[in-house]
């Protein structure tokens, strides 16, 4: 039996570890620097290496690296040993300040979008205090930003710190004039993460899941999720093995790995954390990602964090739930006082207002090119933001802005700052999935994110935008001679002019897409179209003013994640196209040679008539073989465009989808419809049920 309290965060240098093996000042100083963002100096420095060494190299450590999380959306490390050469020919473990402080990579090859130029190809890392160190398979990780030489990110943490000293700064505006002093405003996050497990043998015979991460082909088979019998059903043995191992491994990384369940689609799982404050989160869900690929091997198997590895059933996404903090408490929890729940109807008000003017930037915050297949496909929400906030919530607001009495008990006229909020149920019993924008009580759950995303990207738009409309309302209630009105005032407008973007009906009909463009909501279906919005000027304009992005790095974000856009689909149709010359093809002769020849043997036998369906059949495989080979060639003539023939990577990005996707697109047609007809011997890749039935 494991005890988990004992082996929770035994991996970590966390604030305990540090409490025992620092200097009572050090402690302190160092404490400072997480807790407010102050400067560290280099002694302090050098006394928190020798002790982080000292510790790391108990559990095992020979090597540091600094952990970082470049555009690539992995994460990235080099490691470096301890070793440090004596005299006499032996060596001593060493760490110093300066090491752990800031490391010089030599990372010229991360996408930097023309930030960085190869022959100054300078980037630094930069520690990171306020996220824990830790030693894994024998080498201590300090989570670091990655920038260039001249200070410009590189990578997801440093907007993500950015934007949280941005939300940090206007929440506080806000909380002051309710009479609030606190310390320290903070985003909170609890990201589920969703993910495939197959068997590693059938993986390996499949190509595109090498190359791509999913399936370019596959016949729908019999039995796909229709009986909605995996949800929440039975974990097989050797799936709840590697969860329990995964467990284990979540807990010694301080990762709060809570919630562990089978999803809706045959081999799809599902893992929910505690929440956690936001920089923190983003690192453990990348570890968390990680992990779920490293133990899933060691079981055999494979872990596929892809959107959308098999058509016509669920793909992966992640459920961003968010919420702000300040100092502990809960912003977005409606309190008992009369005060207390006018607080919470600014932050509220905040949040819709944010929500509506940059629709845009939440969007293109959940765009890739694995996550085109699910938004909009009735089984994530569609690509139109919108927000849900449940009946009741969405009464309440009602009789604010149309000033009669509420529905609870004793239906009173509801004022803002003098009267309590009737209740409204925090469960999640009413709660809409097909939103993607969902107040589900106390935080907001986005749910738009693809499985594969790292959750910075989107929780940099979120603490941004918010900060943005916080940072309005203070600017009015700080000049406010009679704050009360004011404030009412701005909650009833706020609330009057932003309630298109509330919906609390089914996300995925067809009515809704009518309803959304009669409201002037936007609805950006592909990556292409939803990228662009990063250089928007009032984009540019909202991420300067709160110092999150500046316009160079703006433009360089666009630029790498549009590109990174067009060579996914690049790879994907290039894997499309060798596996039809190398499986498909070869194929599909086996079988015609194989009906051929039985034909031309039963002919010598039997009357023409009798061999008719033989023939028909053998005409059919024919007219799909045709069929396949025209649209090959289609296929091999779009994708020979290369990049250097366009003029921007908008027109590329444009390009790839509707000359080489949609060729993919239709060139699986007929493909899926041979694999139908063609015996498994003969056709050689494993078909969608043995993979998805592939784990016992
Ligand atoms: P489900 O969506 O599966 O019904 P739950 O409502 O149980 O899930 O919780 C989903 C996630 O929301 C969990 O990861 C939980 O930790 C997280 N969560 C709960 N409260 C907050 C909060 N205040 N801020 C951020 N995340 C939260
Ligand atoms: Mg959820």
């Amino acid at each position: 039996m494991i005890d988990v309290p004992s082996i929770f965060g035994s991996m970590v240098f966390n604030d305990s570890v540090m409490k025992t093996k620092l200097p009572k000042d050090i402690y302190k100083a160092l404490k400072r620097t997480i807790s407010l963002g102050k400067h560290l100096n280099l002694d302090v420095a050098n006394v928190v290496a020798a002790a982080m060494k000292e510790w790391a190299v108990e559990k095992g450590a020979t090597h540091f690296t600094h952990w970082f999380q470049p555009m690539t959306g992995v994460t990235a490390e080099k490691h470096d040993s301890f070793i440090s050469p004596e005299e006499n020919g032996t060596v001593i473990m060493e760490f110093s300040g300066k090491e752990l402080v800031r490391g010089e990579p030599d990372a010229s090859s991360f996408p930097s979008g023309g930030l960085r130029a190869t022959f100054e190809a300078r980037g630094y890392t930069a520690w990171d205090p306020t996220s824990y160190a830790f030693v894994k398979d024998g080498t201590l990780y300090i989570p670091t930003a990655f920038c260039s030489y001249t200070g410009e990110a590189l990578d997801k943490k440093t907007p993500l710190l950015r934007s949280m000293q941005a939300i940090d700064t206007q929440a506080k505006r806000i909380l002051k004039l309710f009479g609030k002093d606190v310390v320290h405003v903070d985003t909170t996050v609890g990201a589920e993460q969703e993910y495939f497990l197959i068997d590693k043998k059938k993986y390996l015979e499949r190509p595109d899941l090498i190359y791509c991460g999913r399936t370019l082909f596959g016949a729908t088979p019999p039995k796909g999720q229709e009986l909605d019998d995996h949800y929440f059903g039975v974990i097989k043995p050797r799936v709840a093995a590697f969860m329990k191992d995964l467990d284990e491994q979540l807990w010694k990384f301080g990762i709060l790995a809570k919630t562990k369940h089978n999803e809706v689609a045959p081999a799809q799982h599902e893992l929910a954390p505690v929440f956690t404050s936001i920089n923190i989160a983003t690192d453990h869900n990348q570890l968390t990602m990680e992990l779920m690929k490293s133990v899933a091997e060691k079981h055999g198997m494979v872990c596929l964090l892809h959107e959308k590895p098999f058509a016509g059933i669920n793909g992966s996404g992640k459920h961003n739930n968010w919420s702000i903090s300040a100092d502990g408490v809960n912003l977005l929890d409606p309190g008992d006082t009369p005060a207390d729940n006018a607080q919470f109807l600014v932050f509220l008000a905040a949040v819709i207002k944010a929500v509506d003017e940059y629709q845009d930037l939440i969007r293109l915050s959940a765009a890739s090119a694995g996550n085109d297949h699910r938004l909009g496909a009735s089984e994530a929400p569609p690509a139109i933001v919108s927000m849900f906030l449940g009946e009741e919530l969405t009464e309440i607001l009602d009789c604010l802005v149309n000033g009669r009495p509420c529905q609870g008990k004793e239906k009173v006229l509801m004022e803002i700052g003098a009267t309590v909020l009737p209740h409204f149920p925090k469960d999640n019993t009413d709660r809409n999935r097909t939103s993607p924008f969902a107040f589900t009580g106390n935080k907001f759950e986005f749910r738009m994110l693809g499985s594969a995303f790292s959750v910075a990207g989107p929780n940099i738009v979120l603490n941004t935008i918010v900060a943005e409309e916080l940072s309005g309302f203070a600017s009015i209630l700080e000049e406010s001679t009679d704050f009360n009105k004011d404030l009412k005032h701005i909650i009833i407008s706020t609330i009057k002019n932003h309630k298109r973007i509330i919906f609390n009906g089914d996300g995925y009909s067809k009515e809704w897409e009518k309803e959304a463009e009669k409201r002037g909501l936007l609805n950006m279906k592909t990556t292409p179209e939803a990228l662009p919005a990063y250089i928007a000027e009032k984009n540019v304009k909202l991420f300067k003013k709160h110092s999150v992005f500046t316009e160079n790095e703006l433009r360089s974000r666009y630029e790498i994640l549009m590109e990174n856009y067009c060579k996914i689909i690049r790879i994907e149709a290039k894997t499309m196209i060798e596996m039809v010359h190398k499986y498909v093809i070869p194929a599909g002769i086996r079988f015609q040679k194989f009906l051929a020849e039985t034909l031309s043997l039963m002919n010598g036998f039997v009357a023409p008539e009798t061999t008719e369906k033989e023939g028909n059949l053998l005409r059919s495989v024919c007219t799909l073989m045709d069929e396949i080979m025209e649209k090959l060639s289609l296929l091999e003539e779009k994708s020979e465009e290369s990049s250097v023939d366009f003029q921007s990577v908008y027109d590329e990005g444009l390009f790839v989808r509707d000359e080489i996707f949609m060729n993919m697109e239709k060139l699986r047609v007929p493909v899926d419809k041979l694999e139908k007809l063609v015996p498994p011997d003969l056709w050689r890749l494993p078909d969608y049920g043995e993979i998805l039935y592939s784990v016992d």
